[in-house]
Formats: structure tokens, C-alpha cells, sequence
């Protein structure tokens, strides 16, 4: 079984028109890099809405190319940081209990809030109660620490309807703020609410060997590799090795495949990740060696037992 643990499905009207901004840029300075003059206004114009998936068949048509099973959609509260998007956050998480709907079998919706926005924690019993959503995703890049006093009471509701949660951790990209975002700030969580499953996203990127050793210590953390694949490309070393170290200190049922899609499959496919991913125990690059049990639960079977997915369909 082949689940990606950390995925997005991209709506023009769930983002604020600043994140559009901020990414056309980032694409547009990419392209300059490489010596080709796009402009921002292009990239807004021609290359951002050829993510746009309104009716989520461009996730499941790349969910099928790549042998996906099941994905995790987390949607994003980035309202209170950029200003608010056109569809409504409840507007939003209905779409994805709806999508879930559609395709039971293959997809887990999570529901999403900002801590800070009045009416949180009431938001969160709603997603569960009323739209089937079961899981919390939460973006600290927005301007929270996650062991705030606001935090801890959606904690305590996640905590209360057992829902796993998903927590953004490592450096983040303009206009969101990277400080929020350093794994450390989880500890406090996992200490005070022993019985909440906390999935740390990215590996921490940057801070992945705070994170590696908070993994060591505490039972209730588990970590997601997806938006590595700027690292796994080009013989991926520093990925191979950044995989190996999460597996050393969380152990293979704590540390999760994920694509971050739907914007790195420019970068590579899904399949391809998937496939070097596969191969690390006959290939063993750079001499670093894999068991395929490992990558069993990685590509898998660990998120499978995370979500409780046997209950699916
Ligand atoms: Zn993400």
C-alpha cells in the first residue's frame, strides 16, 4: 500500500491572492535562474492556474500514474497572516469532506484553523461532526507558535475526537514565517497530550536534527518527508541520508512518504519519487543501506497504522 501523507489539493479561491503572489515570484525567479525572462505576471497568469483542481481529478489522475493508494489532503489557514481567500475556510473544509466523499477509499481529508481565529476550537468540532473531516492540520508559518495558549485549545479538542494532527514544521517561504515553525515548539505538546499522535511535516527541513532527536525521545512524534524532493533529485544524497536518519532515531513506523504536491511534480514526478524511494534497498547509494521492510512502512504502511486507515471503505 502506497499512501502520500502529505498532500494539497489547489483551489484558486482557498488561497489569499498574497500567496499567489508570493509563488508566482518564487517561480518567476526560478525561471530567471535559469536564464529564461518570465515575469511574475506570467507565471500568475499562464503556469499557476495548471494546478488548479476544483473538482480533484487531477489528484486522483496523478495519484493513479503514480501507484498512490491513498492521499492525505490538508488544506491551509493562511487568512489571519495574508488576508483571507475568496472561499471561506468553512466554504473550504465542506469541499474536502465532499471530495473524501466522492472517494472513500482513497482519499483522507484533514480539516484546518488558525488557533487565533475566534470561534477555533467550535470550527474544529464541526469539521468532524458535520463534514467527516478526521485530522488537524495546522500552519504555524501564519504567525502562532503551535504551544500557545490558542494552540492548546484546538489541541485540546483534536486531543478530545482523536484526531491525528499535522503540524507544518521547517523553514517556510515568503510572505509566511519560518520562526514559528521550529519543531521545538512541539515538545511542550507531546509532553502535555500523551494520547495525541503529532505528525511533524518536512522532516523539519532545516531543523531535521532537533527534530530527528525529539523523535529519539518523545513516542508520540512522528515525521513526513514530502517537499524533499528538491534534495532527491540528481542521485539525492542529501536525501537518501536525511531519510536514513529519520529511520535511525523515529524508527520505520514514525516517518512518512508524501509529495507536498501538487507544485514539485514539476520538479519530479511522483512516480519518481516513489520509485527511488523503492529502490534504496537493492540500490543502496552512496552505500547507505535500506531494508525493504523499511520502506514498507515508509511508503505506507506507517501512515496506514497513523491514520487508523483500515477503517476506510
Ligand atoms: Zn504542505
Amino acid at each position: 500500500m502506497i499512501v502520500d501523507a502529505h498532500t494539497h489539493v489547489v483551489v484558486e479561491g482557498h488561497y489569499p491572492e498574497a500567496w499567489w503572489a508570493g509563488l508566482a515570484d518564487l517561480f518567476a525567479r526560478h525561471f530567471q535562474a535559469l536564464g529564461r525572462d518570465v515575469s511574475p505576471a506570467s507565471v500568475r497568469e499562464n503556469i499557476l492556474p495548471r494546478f488548479f483542481d476544483p473538482e480533484g481529478e487531477r489528484l486522483l489522475q496523478s495519484m493513479d500514474e503514480a501507484g498512490i493508494d491513498v492521499s492525505v489532503l490538508l488544506p491551509l489557514d493562511y487568512g489571519l497572516a495574508l488576508g483571507d481567500p475568496a472561499d471561506s475556510l468553512a466554504d473550504q473544509c465542506r469541499w474536502l469532506g465532499a471530495l473524501q466523499e466522492k472517494y472513500p477509499k482513497r482519499l483522507v481529508a484533514f480539516t484546518t484553523v488558525d488557533p487565533r481565529r475566534q470561534g477555533a476550537t467550535e470550527f474544529v468540532r464541526r469539521s468532524v461532526e458535520e463534514w467527516g473531516l478526521r485530522g488537524l492540520k495546522l500552519h504555524p508559518g501564519a504567525g502562532f507558535y503551535p504551544n500557545s495558549r490558542e494552540s492548546y485549545r484546538v489541541m485540546e479538542v483534536a486531543a478530545e475526537c482523536k484526531l491525528a494532527v499535522v503540524v507544518h514544521t521547517g523553514q517556510i517561504v515568503y510572505p509566511l514565517k519560518s520562526k514559528f515553525c521550529d519543531p521545538i515548539y512541539l515538545d511542550d505538546i507531546l509532553v502535555d497530550f500523551p494520547e495525541l499522535k503529532v505528525q511533524a511535516a518536512h522532516l523539519g527541513f532545516g531543523w531535521r536534527d532537533g527534530l530527528n532527536q525529539m523523535g529519539a525521545t518523545k513516542p508520540n512524534l512522528f515525521t513526513d518527508f514530502a517537499g524533499w524532493q528538491r534534495m532527491a533529485t540528481g542521485g539525492g544524497e542529501s536525501f537518501i541520508r536525511a531519510l536514513r536518519d529519520a529511520l535511525d532515531h523515529f524508527g520505520p513506523p514514525r516517518v512518512f512518504f508524501g509529495t507536498d504536491g501538487p507544485y514539485l511534480r514539476a520538479l519530479m514526478k511522483n512516480l519518481d519519487f516513489i520509485r527511488l524511494v523503492k529502490n534504496l534497498p537493492a540500490q543502496s547509494p552512496h552505500g547507505i543501506g535500506f531494508s525493504e521492510d523499511e520502506i514498507r512502512w515508509v511508503l505506507g504502511d506507517a501512515a496506514a497504522n497513523f491514520l487508523g486507515l483500515l477503517d476506510v471503505g
